[in-house]
């Protein structure tokens, strides 16, 4: 019998969301891959599970970890991966190794838990049936335009990861793009002493983190583009000057337009056309 590898996931900021399952599933591996010693051995020291070794899998170290952790289920021991907070694999890693486990044959299950994206989602009272998620948004340039125009477009609600310094501007240039009326979840501290969900329109959003200077970690759930079939030409017009100031090429700008407003693909050329460049 091979051993097994386990995502673990851990709490996003209340310690208590340790369930003993994920306890006890630590206590018996031989191995725990986690992002940071310290941290994670300050989680599992205040769980009282002592005496299984940790070693690093952090973003640039996950792969080089995979030889020893294949080893080691080839000798019938279990493996652990936990990150710093929340699953595994959710930007945060654990991917490599699930993939490296499957294709080597071995078993592969999870103890779930804390997820931020989840938590952040639920609690955005936007529609829960379909959403997609983005995890953090490319910071700067082309691709970083490309998916804010992508997410204007967007029918389904829309969940996204930020940092507190740069939730202001990924705020902003989602209200470029998607207009001042497009409702907009922030979440931030969940699960913490100072947990907090704010819900309202893209440009009170904007708003409020310039009343408040932004702290703690953020999720961000817009709601998904409602489609309006009767734009008018004005309407048309104003949007791809919309999507074309928030920096995307002009193919990108009338891609988006077509999506959100539902207008023909040759009107929204047309309009285009009269543009300058
Ligand atoms: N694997 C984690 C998960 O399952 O949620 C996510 C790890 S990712 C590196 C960290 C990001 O998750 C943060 O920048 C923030 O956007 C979000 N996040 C994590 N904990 C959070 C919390 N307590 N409140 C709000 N957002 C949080």
């Amino acid at each position: 019998m091979t051993g097994q590898l386990w995502l673990i996931s851990t709490p996003i900021g209340n310690m208590d969301d340790l369930p003993p399952r994920a306890v006890n599933t630590l206590q018996a591996c031989a191995l725990i891959c986690c992002e940071d010693t310290r941290h994670s051995g300050k989680l599992l020291a205040n769980a009282g599970v002592r005496g299984v070794r940790l070693a690093v899998a952090n973003e640039h170290t996950e792969s080089d970890r995979t030889a020893e952790v294949l080893e080691l289920l080839a000798a019938g021991s279990d493996v652990a991966v936990v990150t710093d907070a929340g699953t595994p694999g959710i930007s945060d890693p654990g991917a490599r190794l699930v993939r490296a486990a499957v294709a080597a044959g071995h078993r592969v299950s999870a103890v779930p838990g804390p997820a931020a994206l989840v938590m952040g989602l639920v609690l955005s009272g936007f529609d829960t049936t379909r959403f997609v998620f983005e995890g953090f948004l490319p910071r700067t340039g082309r691709d970083r335009a490309e998916r804010i125009a992508s997410i204007a477009a967007e029918r389904r609600t829309v969940v996204m990861y930020e940092s507190p310094h740069r939730v202001r501007r990924t705020v902003n240039d989602l209200l470029a793009a998607c207009g001042t009326d497009r409702g907009i979840a922030l979440a931030r501290e969940l699960t913490k002493l100072h947990e907090e969900t704010w819900r309202g329109n893209l440009a009170d959003a904007a708003q409020h983190l310039l009343d408040q200077a932004p702290r703690g970690e953020f999720v961000l759930v817009v709601e998904g583009a409602s489609p309006q079939p009767l734009a008018t030409d004005e309407a048309i017009s104003g949007a791809l000057r919309m999507a074309l100031a928030s920096g995307v090429d002009r193919r990108t700008a009338i891609a988006t337009v077509i999506a959100t407003t539902g207008a023909a693909k040759r009107r929204v050329y047309d309009l285009a056309l009269s543009i300058p460049r």
